[in-house]
Formats: C-alpha cells, structure tokens, sequence
C-alpha cells in the first residue's frame, strides 16, 4: 500500500517538483523503496514520488512500454481524460487536442496549442497554418501521414492567446510521453512558445534557429511556426532552411522545387 505523506511533505515535493519543472524536467520514475534507500535518492537529488504526489499525471510518472506505440499512445489519451487539470479547461475549449499522425514517425513536429479550427476538429494544424504546415512537409518530400504533429499543450487557450507558463508546464509531462513513445529521429518545434518549452531556454527566434539541440537524446532544430509565416511570408525562406537541415540528418531528398 502506498505510504500517505503528511502535508508538510507533499508540499516539499510540489516545490521540488516546480523547481524540476522549471529546469525543463518533466519525467519522474518511482522507483522501489528496495531499489534506492530514500537517503541515497535525496543526496542524489533523484526526485521520488509517491502516488499522492500533487499535479503530476501518471502517464508521466511510468511510462508504457513502446512496444506497441499505438496502444501507449491510446493510454497516454486515456489518462489525460477529460483533463481539468489547468484552468484552459473551464475556458471555453470544445475538446482535447492530442496529436496526430504515424506513431512511428521518424519526424515530429511540436507546435503552440490549437487554435479555433483545431479545437472544432479535435486535430492540430487543421487550419490555415496547417495548411501550410502539409505544404512545409510535403516539401521535404514527405506526407502529413508520415510525420507525428502536437502541441505544448491540448486546450485552446481564449481568443488564441499565448500560453501561460504554468499551463505549459502542467500539460507538458504528457507531450514529453508521446515523444517518449514515438521515439522519432527529429523534432522540429515551432515558433518560440514550442522552442523555449522544450528547450528550456529564453531567447529570440533569430537565435533558437539553425542549430541542432540534444533533446533527451534526440535531435531537435527550431524553426518558424506556420501562423507567423502567414502572417510574414518573407520568412518562409529561412524556413526551408531549417528544412532543409532536418531533410539532410533525416536522409531526405530535397525536391527540386519548393512547393507553396
Ligand atoms: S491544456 Fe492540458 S493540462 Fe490544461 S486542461 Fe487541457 S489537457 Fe489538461
């Protein structure tokens, strides 16, 4: 039976867990008392949890097996439920956003959060940026089916606004297991939303971009977010720059001719 922490505790744990969430580290692993001696763990600085550990959703804290990446993914969607776990939940969102796409994609794409015609279809980049999204991938010689696509985070916030940290930071851990399971070669985030919460860093576009990041292991270049290149078509073409970075560590063929 799991042992019942006193409030004092848990409220130590809530404060450590915000001070690894701020650090960008989102996944945690109980691990058995016999395993490592609570001391040990606590010199180490190994965050321990306990099932009443406040905010932190299962899925995050064990994740499944990608043996089967479609069934992890369906029980990662089913712990997320009918999530009101921040406040984007009682802010007129119409449905969860979870991802989409080839569970065994090699490349990812992370955006902000759904926006109007997201949430009316309950898929990310449905609308005009996702247009222009499809039009990105297609371009890399590849299709919508073949890539994996999700956002921060699952709710539309109102009137499109950006994010706020703390709702990035409570819906992130289940991003972090889709990532997990789908295991992808590449992942592009974009725009500086999706960028600065992966990587946990603040800094201007013009320098998140054109570099490789080490993301828990896997490759991750930044690049713009098909919404700001509607509204500036004239980034598109540093945009296929990024691409084409992702194109040559992915093995791509770059098509002759960039398509609109
Ligand atoms: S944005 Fe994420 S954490 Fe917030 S209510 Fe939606 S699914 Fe839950």
């Amino acid at each position: 039976m799991a042992e019942v922490l006193d409030s004092q505790t848990r409220k130590a744990f809530a404060d450590r867990l915000r001070y690894y969430n701020e650090l960008g580290i989102y996944d945690f692993y109980r691990r058995a008392p016999h395993d490592i001696p609570s001391a040990v763990a606590v010199e180490q600085n190994i965050p321990e949890l306990t099932e009443t550990a406040p905010q932190m959703p299962r899925a995050a804290i064990a994740a499944p097996p990608a043996v089967d990446r479609p069934a992890a993914l369906r029980m990662i969607r089913e712990e997320i439920g009918d999530c009101t776990r921040c406040r984007l939940h009682k802010q007129g969102r119409k449905q969860i956003v979870f991802g989409v796409g080839n569970p065994n994609a090699e490349l990812m794409f992370i955006g902000e959060a759904p926006g109007a015609d997201e949430d009316e279809q309950g898929e990310p980049f449905v609308g005009r940026a996702g247009q222009l999204l499809n039009n990105m991938i297609k371009a890399m010689g590849l299709q919508r089916e073949d890539v994996y696509i999700a956002n921060i985070i699952k709710c539309r916030p109102p009137g499109n606004r950006t994010p706020e940290r703390d709702e990035c930071e409570t819906c992130s851990p289940f991003l972090m297991q889709q990532i997990k399971v789908i295991s992808p070669k590449a992942i592009v985030a974009l725009g500086a939303v999706a960028a600065k919460t992966l990587l946990a860093v603040n800094a201007p576009m013009s320098e998140l971009r054109g570099h490789w990041y080490d993301f828990r292991g896997t490759k991750l270049a930044v690049t713009y977010h098909p919404a700001f290149l509607l509204r500036d078509p004239r980034q598109k073409k540093e945009t296929w720059k990024d691409l084409q970075m992702v194109m040559k560590e992915l093995g791509l063929k770059a098509p002759e001719k960039v398509s609109e």
